[in-house]
């Protein structure tokens, strides 16, 4: 999956349009590849110099689910959370007021826009062209988009849907952008992990109910810009700290807004006492109702800099940068 690829489109229920078969995923006889490799195997079967010949019925099963995939971006997607579900997803967002918006006042969140439900669409792309290809390297690809749930107690459950399991490991693909990448491929950690990835692997491993049990888990990198793939294992958490995860969830989104705290607090910019979001609130929909009292009750203010857009809760010094707040 991509990092910036949205939970509802991942998890929140809405059928695919085509019921694609299951992709033929074979292991090339006699071939134990190890999912270390994997990368090195990729590469090896779309070098230009490898003589390989391609399995058309397993390309042809990839293929129907890429169809699958273009038709689902097309389908309306702004039904309101209902309380009782919680996605795998929600378990690696770490802000609780978050949630409560989530469930709560879900008319305040960003809405998804086309080109941004784009993007997450040629991240479930690239997952089946590099699983696709894992296959023809000779890796052994098995339940893809396999549903994991948890019923928590009688009024919640937890659902998602694994991106498949290679090589006997659990894995998520995440494609990124070249300095994503290059913040992953040594390895996530939880101090690097600023969109929640590892919570969110780490419940469908403790929680799947796959026979046999995956070895472990571990994500499948795939920098877009340059075409960069790589695999890196991760430690994971434990069961106990993903069910008090969900359950803090769960009691946030029955409190008022105000007895809900903030995940996360601005941080200074450079050294002229303006304050910015910090990563974890730039991605988040409900940025604006959430910092509504900052800039002394303007709101948030949004500079565009060479790097992008930035969020100020605070402007005591100017930016020499255009100014687009909403
Ligand atoms: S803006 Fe930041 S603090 Fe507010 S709800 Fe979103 S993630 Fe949480």
């Amino acid at each position: 999956m991509n990092d910036e690829r949205s939970a509802p489109l991942l998890e929140g229920g809405a059928a695919s349009l085509v019921d694609a078969p299951t992709p033929t995923r074979q292991m090339n006889s006699g071939i134990h590849r190890n999912i270390h490799q994997l990368s090195k195997d990729v590469y090896h079967v779309l070098d230009a110099t490898t003589d390989h010949t391609a399995d058309t019925q397993l390309a042809a099963g990839y293929a129907m689910h890429i169809g699958g995939e273009l038709a689902k971006a097309t389908v309306k997607r702004d039904t309101p959370r209902q309380k009782g579900k919680l996605w795998a997803s929600d378990i690696g967002k770490r802000c609780l007021r978050q949630h409560w918006y989530n469930f709560n006042e879900p008319q305040y969140g960003a809405k998804l826009n086309g080109y941004t439900k784009f993007k997450f669409l040629y991240g479930n792309i690239l997952e089946e062209a590099v699983l696709y290809f894992a296959e023809e390297a000779g890796h052994t690809v098995t339940h893809p988009q396999h549903m994991v749930e948890h019923t928590l107690n009688e009024d919640w459950t937890i659902r998602g849907r694994i991106d498949g399991v290679v090589d006997g490991h659990l894995i998520d693909v995440k494609s990124t952008s070249s300095f994503g990448y290059k913040r992953y491929k040594d390895g996530i950690t939880h101090a690097t992990d600023s969109f929640g990835y590892i919570w969110q692997l780490g419940y469908y491993t403790q929680f799947n109910t796959i026979d046999p049990v995956p070895k472990d888990g571990g994500f499948i990198w795939i920098d877009k810009q340059n075409g960069h793939i790589k695999y890196t294992p991760v430690a994971l958490p434990n069961r106990d700290a993903i069910i008090i995860r969900a359950t803090n969830i769960i009691q946030a989104v029955d409190k008022s807004e105000g007895d809900v705290v903030r995940g996360y607090c601005p941080e200074p910019y450079g050294k002229s006492g303006n304050e910015k979001l910090p990563i974890g609130c730039a991605y988040c929909n409900f940025k604006q109702r959430c910092w509504r009292d900052s800039n002394g009750g303007k709101g948030l203010r949004t500079f565009l800099y060479q790097q992008g857009p930035i969020d100020f809760t605070e402007v005591k010094r100017e930016p020499k940068c255009l100014e687009i707040t909403t």
